[in-house]
């Protein structure tokens, strides 16, 4: 059994609120919502950050990017907007080494982050 979190809210292992998932992509309630929408969108496939990202990998992250904007218009916030993040490294905070991007809306969001 793999012992990252996200492999194992892929496999079910883990119970987490999945909102979208296809063949290459997995979008899920984070657990310590920040905003009032506050959804992970991570690849099928384990890889650490974007830092470990390859240079064949730009269909895939091109992927999880517009999934984070079908969420987000899904969820009626392509008007007043909202944030897509990625933590990398421990400078950033990063807490779960399986890439993922936050997509933060329903309230203003302020810049620049802590
Ligand atoms: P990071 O700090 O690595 O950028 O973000 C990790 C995110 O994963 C955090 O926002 C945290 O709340 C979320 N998270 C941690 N454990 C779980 C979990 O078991 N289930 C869900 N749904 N989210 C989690
Ligand atoms: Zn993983």
């Amino acid at each position: 059994m793999s012992t990252c979190l996200f492999c194992r809210i892929i496999d079910r292992s883990i119970p987490s609120t999945i909102v979208y998932e296809d063949e290459h992509a997995l979008a899920f309630q984070d657990i310590h919502p920040q905003a009032p929408v506050h959804l992970l969108v991570i690849p099928r496939r384990h890889i650490q950050s974007v830092q470990e990202l390859e240079g064949t990998d730009g269909h895939l992250l091109g992927h999880l990017v517009q999934t984070c904007v079908k969420l987000s218009t899904q969820r009626g916030l392509g008007a007043s907007g909202y944030r897509i993040v990625t933590n990398s490294g421990p400078d950033a905070g990063q807490t779960v080494f399986h890439l993922h991007f936050h997509l933060l809306g329903g309230r203003p969001l302020g810049w620049p982050p802590g």
